[in-house]
């Protein structure tokens, strides 16, 4: 095969990629957002705010949800709120409360870190 066709070749696997890379719609990834919560411990619980996907700039973003669009309660905030959650969670521990038994881990747990209560209305 020619080198000029292996180049296109991989120019077009290139683009593939990146067209593939596309956020989830909140629906498509069952994000809800309860008002309810926004006065909760966030380092307890299933919250996008101790998700390894969250990231707190602009109001609140995810790296896998779109932040627009309705949510599955038809809610539109503009926003992956700290207190929302989705199907595609994942704990982060340095944020979580962690209360797992170190044999189910391995390691060593620090069962202190993060009880300090921090709330939505604590985040700006
Ligand atoms: S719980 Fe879902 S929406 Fe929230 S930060 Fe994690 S992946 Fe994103």
């Amino acid at each position: 095969m020619s080198k000029i066709t292996d180049k296109i070749k991989e120019a077009v696997r290139a683009v593939d990629n990146l067209s593939k890379f596309k956020k989830f719609s909140k629906l498509k990834a069952s994000y809800v957002e309860y008002d309810k919560f926004t006065d909760s411990n966030l380092h307890e619980g299933y919250f996008c705010y101790n998700c390894i996907y969250w990231i707190n700039s602009s109001g609140g973003k995810c790296m896998l949800v779109e932040d627009s669009g309705p949510d599955v309660l038809g809610k539109v905030s503009d926003v992956i709120a700290p207190h929302g959650c989705c199907a595609g969670y994942e704990p982060n521990y340095d944020k979580l409360h962690d209360t797992r038994n170190p044999s189910e881990t391995g390691k060593t747990i620090d069962t202190e870190k993060n009880k300090e209560r921090i709330t939505t209305a604590d985040l700006s």
